[in-house]
């Protein structure tokens, strides 16, 4: 059984064509930024059999097209990496593309068994450097890019996301750094930056958590661009 925050039938944003996106619930870090603070809390949410998933996705099968498929997001989906391995093997039975859109902050045995039954990774590198991501983040850089190594050792094409956040991550020696992280690692097909959204501050109000950015502005579409051709560079 796994815990299930929401999903979104038909999502044309986490990872290749139109997806169905599972949202488990739990996560293990607690980023500044993060627009999910519903999926924080461990041991709640709907329970589903990966059967039951698997079947429910394919419903949707005629929409997905040659690219989409199923993608487990969260929260972090590497806490139920049993559930998500059970869920993705069924979908491959069905002829369903897997995706797996995470954090990268835990690397275990079932982790790495997990890995094995996905097609693409969507790995969220929050910052490139280890002081931020020990202060707004709540874990070390080194777990995820030990993760990206692994993905690499195992050549699974994977999709670098950032969220840019204005006085944090938005400047030129973050770019830098991540161009370099990108030319270490042959399995990257695409990076993606996300423009850092307050939409979720209603739901922070709601939770009674204090919600650590609500000062910081969101970028504009100038700004986003402009890094993105610093990347291209
Ligand atoms: S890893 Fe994702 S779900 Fe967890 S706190 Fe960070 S942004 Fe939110």
């Amino acid at each position: 059984m796994g815990k299930v925050n929401s999903i979104q039938t038909l999502g044309a944003l986490d990872g290749p064509g139109v997806r169905f996106v599972v949202f488990l619930q739990g996560c293990n870090l607690r980023c500044g930024c993060c627009h999910n603070p519903d999926t924080w809390e461990i041991g709640v949410g709907t329970e589903y059999t990966a059967l039951e998933i698997a079947d429910k996705c394919e419903r949707f099968k005629e929409y997905f097209g040659d690219k989409g498929g199923i993608t487990i997001s969260g929260g972090e989906p590497l806490l139920q990496a049993e559930f998500c391995l059970e869920v993705f093997r069924e979908c491959h039975k069905k002829g369903i593309n897997t995706c797996l859109d995470t954090s990268g902050s835990i690397l275990n045995d079932s982790v790495k068994a997990l890995l094995e039954e996905t097609d693409t990774v969507l790995l969220d590198i929050k910052y490139t450097n280890d002081d931020d991501y020990k202060k707004y983040v709540g874990c070390g850089i080194k777990t995820p890019l030990e993760f990206l190594d692994y993905l690499s050792q195992k050549n699974i094409p994977t999709v670098l996301r950032q969220v840019i956040i204005p006085t944090l991550n938005d400047n030129e020696e973050n770019i830098l750094r991540l161009k370099e992280i990108r030319d270490n690692h042959k399995n990257i097909v695409k990076t993606e930056f996300l423009p850092f959204k307050k939409l979720c501050s209603v739901k922070y109000e709601k939770l009674g958590i204090d919600f650590k950015f609500k000062c910081i502005p969101e970028p504009t579409k100038k700004q986003i661009e402009y890094l993105e051709q610093k990347y291209k560079e």
